[in-house]
């Protein structure tokens, strides 16, 4: 078991139907922390450069038109192998194939409309906490 941190972000979806506690309450039940939140109205291009691994995919400028259809909330949680549990709690990325009691089956309304983001490797979860939190807003 290794203290980690990972880096969330919950979608314009979930912010437009109200969802920003609830999916919190789901975080929190797991036993991982929010260390740092706040809720911002992602530009174009923080998009495209976030996205950017898909920058080939068909879904790629489609994905980046939502992402940037309303306001989203970038967390950093803190817990034990946080990585990996936080990707638990949020289920597959297709909610149709999503676990029971996951964030995504729970609230996902679509592949790409999928109410949360979560890191998928240690690397790539800090550099996407420092693109987007400075070390003083993330209180441990
Ligand atoms: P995320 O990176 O957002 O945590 P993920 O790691 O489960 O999700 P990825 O394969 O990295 O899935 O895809 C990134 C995001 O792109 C997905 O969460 C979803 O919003 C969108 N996406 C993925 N596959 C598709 C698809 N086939 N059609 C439309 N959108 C898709
Ligand atoms: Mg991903």
């Amino acid at each position: 078991m290794t203290m980690q941190r990972t880096f969330s972000i919950i979608k314009p979806d979930a912010t437009r139907r109200n969802l920003t506690g609830a999916i919190n309450s789901k975080i929190e039940a797991s036993g991982l922390r929010i260390i740092g939140q706040k809720r911002i109205h992602m530009s174009d291009r923080e998009a495209r450069e976030f996205y950017a691994i898909h920058a080939e995919r068909p879904f790629y400028n489609d994905l980046v038109s939502f992402m940037t259809s309303g306001p989203v909330v970038v967390q950093v949680l803190e817990g034990q192998n946080a990585i990996t549990a936080y990707r638990e709690v949020m289920g597959s990325t297709n909610p149709s194939e999503a676990a029971d009691g996951t964030i995504r089956k729970e609230f996902a309304e679509s592949i790409e409309a999928n109410s949360v983001h979560g890191s998928d490797s240690i690397e790539n979860a800090a550099i996407e906490i420092s693109y987007f939190f400075t070390d003083e807003e993330i209180v441990g």
